[in-house]
């Protein structure tokens, strides 16, 4: 927020979204603005459809006097579409303003098929979701994208990824958007009745990584609280994503928390071209392969996660070798950022891979750096990068800055 006094409407909207401020009174006392500019921002919030009082009634206001309304961010005057990309299974869903999921598919969807038929066929998914969920095209302010590779968040194109052939540099928002639009333009006419073929305005799309959004997507339903959380994916690949202070910290070049290649010394190929890099010894393909060479049917981390669910003793045993692998490079990690929250999730999270992990971060990390750290697998399950997309694209669309913009377009 810029000095006192001198706060925007966006700056309002974000204090009662974060509940840091949820009357007028609260706001005067947080902003410094007079009660007569404070009313003249907060009226510009609830044109736009962006605010309304709250259900609960008045409640006493800190300042004494009269009771104060309270105020809401209004989630229900858009919604957010989602998509998670894993290398051959993708969901997608329509989401509230809030990440409550309203309507979601899932399905096969190969990334290897590269980005012009898989993001054309997304587009397909969310007209078909809009619908399912009572929602027009035209109530749609952004789609968020995951990804199972390194991400560029400046331009959202994936660089160098390891695991989706035909992706690097691919301009995935435009072929995004545009999928969408082709796919629902038959509906946005309808209704409008005004003659007038205005130009259809591109939705804003955002990308990023699975693990940085599934990270992110858990943290805030899951641990608001937590000022240093790091969720690492053990899928096909290995992935962590780390959320700092309540942000995702992507490092200069969108690289942080790519641990999946980092050579653990073993020499088997990995997907990347290189060898014994952690992915090729302890990812779910990787258990998948040496279940097979054992004469066990499995070709991918899902086929670890059946057999792991199942019970079968050969897949635990695996997992859990897989685990202390996984462990002991989180040892440095844990080390280095010392967090309140590891969480474990993917094909290969549960008790055995846990176990395993646990037995070498205690082993090799310091004390001082495990004393309070929570090692869990996740809550959200398969709906951590949806909500973690979702909140993205929102996240995006009403900071202070943005928000001011978009009251202005709107011509409020
Ligand atoms: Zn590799």
């Amino acid at each position: 927020m810029t000095g006192r006094g001198q706060a925007s409407a966006g700056d309002l909207l974000e204090l009662v979204r974060k509940g840091r401020a949820t009357t007028r009174g609260a706001l005067q006392e947080a902003t410094g603005l007079s009660r007569a500019t404070v009313g003249q921002r907060l009226d510009r919030l609830f044109r736009a459809g962006w605010l309304r009082e709250g259900a609960g009634g008045p409640v006493d206001s800190p300042l004494g006097g009269r009771p104060s309304i309270t105020l809401e961010f209004d989630d229900a005057h858009a919604v957010v579409l989602a998509a998670d990309l894993d290398t051959r299974h993708a969901r997608a869903a329509v989401l509230t303003l809030t990440g409550e999921i309203l309507a979601e598919h899932g399905g096969t969807l190969a990334v290897e098929d590269g980005p012009d038929v898989v993001l054309g066929e997304l587009g397909g998914w969310f007209a078909e979701l809009l619908v399912k969920a009572g929602h027009r095209p035209d109530e749609v302010c952004g789609i968020g994208l995951a990804v199972p590779g390194p991400v560029d968040s400046e331009t959202g194109r994936v660089v160098q990824p390891p695991i989706m052939p035909g992706w690097d540099g691919y301009d995935i928002r435009g072929r995004l958007a545009r999928a969408f639009r082709e796919r629902t333009d038959t509906d946005t006419g309808a209704g409008t009745g005004t003659g007038t073929a205005a130009a259809p305005t591109e939705v804003p799309v955002l990308v990023d990584n699975d693990a940085n959004l599934m990270a992110y997507g858990e943290q805030r339903s899951g641990y608001p609280d937590c000022s240093a959380f790091v969720l690492v994916k053990v899928s096909t690949g290995i992935g962590a994503g780390v959320v700092v202070d309540g942000s995702i910290f992507r490092g200069v070049d969108g690289g942080a928390g790519d641990i999946g290649h980092i050579r653990v010394g073993a020499d088997a190929l990995c997907r990347c071209g290189s060898h014994g890099c952690l992915a090729a010894v302890a990812s779910g393909g990787a258990v998948a392969r040496r279940l097979a060479e054992s004469g066990i049917p499995a070709s991918s981390g899902s086929d670890v996660r059946d057999l792991l669910a199942a019970g079968h003793p050969a897949a635990a045993a695996l997992a859990r070798e897989a685990g202390r692998r996984v462990g002991d490079v989180l040892a440095t990690v844990v080390t280095l950022l010392n967090p309140g929250v590891l969480m474990i999730a993917g094909d290969l999270a549960g008790t055995a891979f846990l176990t395993g992990v646990r037995e070498l971060l205690y082993q090799r990390a310091l004390p001082r750096s495990t004393a309070r750290l929570d090692v869990v697998t996740s809550r959200l399950g398969e709906r951590a990068g949806l909500v973690g997309a979702g909140a993205l694209v929102v996240e995006h669309l009403y900071a202070p800055e943005r928000a001011e913009e978009r009251l202005l377009a709107l011509g409020v």
